[in-house]
């Protein structure tokens, strides 16, 4: 993949390739040596600044992209990026400003493809002949050369977080702003118009892989291209919120480039554009791999593209960072600890099932246990496991391939989700056979499992005889550890609030340990950042037996639960917002969809 290369290099775009600017820097050669002569920098080519550096050290932050350089450098030091470039201030007798502020029009000034090349941003304050900069590292002999040439004035360069210029950068110009600059592409002479094609490709190449790369780094789990009348709207979702991106002004002339190449990427026919067609990219990042599932629309104003990141390096979780309490991850350990039965979890689409089974799994891999899975997909790899994917096409199922897996001598099974009666015939059966099953069904709560399986034509009585426990559970967003602040709320606003979660209005009394959400550098402004857990376990006690082998109704059993001491999705809700790991806002919402249900 061409893209792949680009992006490989993690280098910014070479404005060699720019021909008006490459003119120019000959004419800056002309001019002089060097025209910012008197102005010593310290160039970052041999960073020798930094005797202490191993050869490899050098070698590993001198082959960095820019934005990345301080970064790797601190992992290296253990100290923080702000301290390391405050050390490199110091060393390099360039300023290191905390905060900063552009001027009205930061591109009259500069122009944008430097901005975005050199990763810096000009700054407010002003001086006779020179222009103030902020960059994220130090600047080479080149770099000055360049905004000399460009500006006419000589640059007094400053250092800054480059999760702070970066992020600037974005905000203010848009994703892929440089990528498709117009003034670039239209630059061309006429006799090479085929070169102005190959740029055009190449800016829409960089411009869908700048797209990817920001929803990597932004931790989204979906990125939407949505073409609408006046404009192709591209959205990311954030731990489970749609978050608009910033895309440059000018991005509808580029949609039908922009869909076809993401269209070729994913190996998807592009002359088919009146069917829905799905196909999928392993996209290079860093070390890893990500796989992305893509599928395609066609819609009103052109095809509507939806991107399903997955992460094959995503780290699995305990449980504990699940957000279960101690006193409910010790009732899920108690059963998963059996040597047989069925374990469901339940929830819609997106509700952290599969996570969930995973950290059970590797709370109890043991060598002596086989444990086996078949998934759609692999979502985590968890070293010691046997994982499966099935594969529609082929007609590997859920339930071909539980058949198989059982032939394997199995201590542990878990099935990504029990969709059709086959494969909960096979699981139920596998459980009674002494093998311990963990499963996910798509249910509300989680006694609307047991009539699920009974929908499925599952006899009420093998049901009871095998399900050990349901989990329903949600995922609330998770309040930024960095910027959260006590909420202030009015008591009567609280007293609201527990009536509608049907929580005991005595829970007033912990009114001070609500917090808000603020918004701040490391969750993207969301005042969020990842998500937890809310949790309604059912375990099958004698009595809720009882009701399933008379197949009671789902309402039945979750009022014995309930007075059993099943705790609700909206008690659960309010816990996690007394141990300050959510709002209230997140829980109300997530219950007014629950009341949808
Ligand atoms: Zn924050």
């Amino acid at each position: 993949m061409e893209g792949r290369l680009l992006f490989l290099q993690g280098t910014p775009p070479s404005p060699l390739k720019n021909k008006m600017i490459s003119s120019t820097e000959d004419i800056s050669e002309e001019i002089s040596e060097s025209p910012v002569q008197g102005i010593s920098i310290p160039s970052d080519e041999q960073i020798l600044w930094l005797p202490e550096l191993s050869d490899l050290e050098r070698l590993n932050v001198m082959n960095a992209p820019l934005e990345d350089k301080a970064r790797i450098l601190s992992s290296q030091t253990s100290s923080s990026v702000d301290e390391t470039l405050s050390e490199i201030s110091k060393k390099t007798n360039l300023a290191y400003l905390e905060s900063f502020e552009l001027p009205e029009n930061p591109t009259k000034i500069l122009p944008l493809r430097l901005i975005h090349s050199f990763c810096c941003l000009p700054l407010q304050k002003e001086s006779e002949g020179k222009i103030h900069l902020i960059t994220v590292w130090p600047p080479s002999e080149r770099m000055s050369r360049w905004v000399y040439s460009v500006s006419g004035s000589k640059p007094i360069w400053s250092l800054g977080s480059p999760e702070k210029i970066v992020r600037a950068i974005t905000e203010n110009f848009g994703i892929g702003a440089d990528s498709l600059d117009d003034s670039d592409m239209d630059f061309e002479d006429e006799e090479d118009g085929q070169d102005d094609l190959e740029d055009q490709n190449a800016a829409i190449i960089r411009f869908v892989n700048e797209v990817v790369q920001r929803a990597i780094v932004d931790r989204a789990t979906n990125i939407h291209f949505e073409p609408h009348k006046d404009t192709l709207q591209i959205r990311y979702r954030i731990d489970g919120q749609l978050v608009p991106v910033r895309v440059p002004d000018n991005l509808r002339s580029f949609q039908d480039a922009i869909i076809s190449r993401i269209k070729i990427m994913s190996g998807i026919n592009i002359s088919e554009k009146r069917r829905p067609q799905g196909g999928r990219i392993t996209f290079s990042h860093g070390q890893s791999d990500l796989d992305i599932r893509v599928s395609t629309l066609p819609t009103l104003y052109g095809e509507s593209i939806s991107l399903r990141l997955l992460n094959e390096k995503s780290q699995p979780l305990s449980m504990k960072e699940l957000g279960l309490l101690e006193k409910e991850e010790k009732n899920i350990v108690s059963i998963l600890e059996k040597p047989h039965g069925i374990v469901l979890v339940t929830g819609p689409t997106g509700s952290g099932k599969s996570t969930s089974l995973t950290a059970f799994i590797r709370k109890i891999h043991k060598p002596e246990r086989r444990i086996m899975t078949v998934e759609d997909p692999v979502e985590y790899e968890v070293a010691g496991i046997n994982q499966t994917q099935v594969n529609s096409e082929i007609g590997f199922s859920f339930a071909s391939a539980l058949r198989e897996i059982l032939r394997q001598d199995p201590d542990v099974i878990m099935v990504g989700e029990i969709r059709d009666r086959e494969t909960a015939d096979i699981a139920i059966r596998a459980s009674l056979t002494g093998h311990l099953v963990l499963s996910t069904l798509h249910t509300n709560d989680a006694p609307g499992a047991i009539t699920r399986l009974i929908d499925m034509e599952i006899e009420p009585f093998l049901i009871a005889s095998s399900v050990e426990m349901v989990i329903a559970q949600r995922l609330v967003r998770r309040l930024c550890m960095e910027c959260n602040q006590p909420a202030d709320l009015p008591e009567a606003d609280l007293r609201a609030s527990l009536s509608l979660l049907e929580v005991s209005s005595d829970e007033v009394a912990n009114l001070d340990r609500v917090r808000k959400a603020v918004g701040c550098q490391n969750c993207q402004n969301l005042g969020y950042r990842g998500r937890v857990g809310i949790f309604e376990l059912m375990k099958m006690t004698d009595s809720i037996h009882g009701l399933v082998i008379k197949s009671a109704s789902a309402p039945d059993i979750r009022e014995i639960a309930l007075t059993e001491g099943m705790s609700t999705l909206q008690e659960s809700g309010w816990a996690q917002i007394k141990r300050g790991l959510t709002t209230l806002d997140e829980v109300v919402r997530y219950a007014d969809g629950m009341l949808e249900d």
